[in-house]
């Protein structure tokens, strides 16, 4: 029997919440963002389960050739654009689209002669101040890329991104949106601006095209709000199992720093999975573990390869049995609360040491 974690993937989920979205948004086209090698769930395990997607969105060139390679025909939008003429002859030969998003892509756009036309996304900066344009460069870039020859440009499309869209009622949302429509009214094309939380939270977001990450994987993007509540299903699960069990007396410490002191005697168990493995090592005393569907709370600072929880004297569990740390019946929502992070980062992080199976 193996002792190493599992990261379990109901890849039918995938299907579900998929579905939950055209559901959501039934007048747009759906761009799944499968960045960051599929939220780390795996990229071409997630691209081939979102085979109904529109198009997919990625982050980085590799990622987009690489689906290419594998045969995926979808529509691939590179979410950072290219950096360079190399790139871009790349992009096009691969017919891939970009985000444009800075004058410097203009400029290359203008000066070379791609093989075949590329479609490109003109970002505007409606307050994220990260990627984009402003709105007086937004107008003039969107003016050379229309009168740019169609031997390099097929199609523009206008894009933005909220700032705030996990905060459902945070102002800045609704002035994004008014923003986005003031500089991009006129212009004759498909929109786009909704992520998970604009998706789930702001139908005026949606517009032509919609582009969902972390709700695919079945995780709220919300901080107060689980998956379950919005009928999506988390795909991933995490386990490990139980590797001792010993007694402690009341007083002893457990773990490095004794960060956790015993207020009675009771039992630990000792658990394989550790922040070698992707397992947050800032998540706090008390946050939940799942051990035959009860939950008992994490104790002491997690080590690199194990973590303690306590059982207490009354408790049925055995050396061997499966430990959930999040996914099936414990939300990942509610251990990135624990651990002062967001869910996004905790299934991004599990690492090549955990084997990844298909359920
Ligand atoms: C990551 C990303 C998304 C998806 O965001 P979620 O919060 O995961 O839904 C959409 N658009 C852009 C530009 C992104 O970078």
């Amino acid at each position: 029997m193996t002792r190493s974690a599992v990261a379990t993937l109901d890849v039918g989920a995938f299907q579900h919440n998929l579905k939950q979205v055209r559901k959501l948004a039934p007048n747009s086209k759906i761009m799944a963002v499968i960045k960051a090698n599929g939220y780390g769930h795996g990229l071409l395990r997630v691209a081939r389960n979102l085979a109904d997607a529109d198009a997919f969105g990625v982050a980085k060139i590799e990622e987009a050739i690489y689906l290419r390679e594998a045969g995926m025909t979808q529509r691939i939008l590179l979410l950072q654009g290219f950096a360079d003429r190399q790139e871009l002859k790349t992009l096009a030969q691969w017919r891939i689209d970009s985000v444009i998003h800075h004058m410097q892509q203009v400029e290359i756009l203008e000066g070379v002669a791609l093989t075949n036309p590329i479609d490109v996304w003109a970002k505007l900066d409606t307050g994220m101040h990260r990627l984009g344009f402003d709105p007086v460069e937004f107008n003039r870039a969107w003016d050379r890329l229309r009168a740019m020859s169609t031997s390099n440009i097929a199609n523009c499309f206008a894009m933005s991104h909220f700032a705030n869209a996990d905060r459902r009622n945070d102002p800045v949302n609704r002035k994004q949106i008014d923003m986005f429509h003031e500089y991009t009214q006129d212009l004759v094309c498909e929109k786009s601006m909704a992520n998970s939380a604009g998706l789930l939270a702001m139908q005026e977001s949606h517009m032509d095209w919609v582009r969902p990450g972390v709700m695919l994987y079945g995780i709220s993007p919300f901080a107060d709000t689980w998956g379950d509540q919005f009928e999506l299903l988390p795909v991933m699960t995490l386990a490990s199992q139980v590797i001792a069990i010993k007694t402690i007396g009341k007083g002893d410490t457990v773990g490095y720093g004794g960060h956790w002191q015993a207020e009675r005697d009771t039992q630990i168990a000792v658990v394989g999975i550790g922040y070698g493995d992707g397992y947050p090592r800032h998540a706090e005393n008390g946050t939940p573990v799942l051990i035959g569907g009860l939950r008992y709370p994490l104790v002491g600072r997690v080590s690199m390869d194990s973590l303690c929880v306590n059982l207490g004297m009354d408790h049925d569990v055995m050396v061997g049995d499966k430990v959930i740390l999040w996914g099936d019946g414990l939300p990942v929502e509610e251990i990135a609360g624990h651990a002062h992070t967001i869910p996004y980062e905790l299934v991004c992080r599990v690492t090549s040491r955990v084997r990844f199976v298909e359920q």
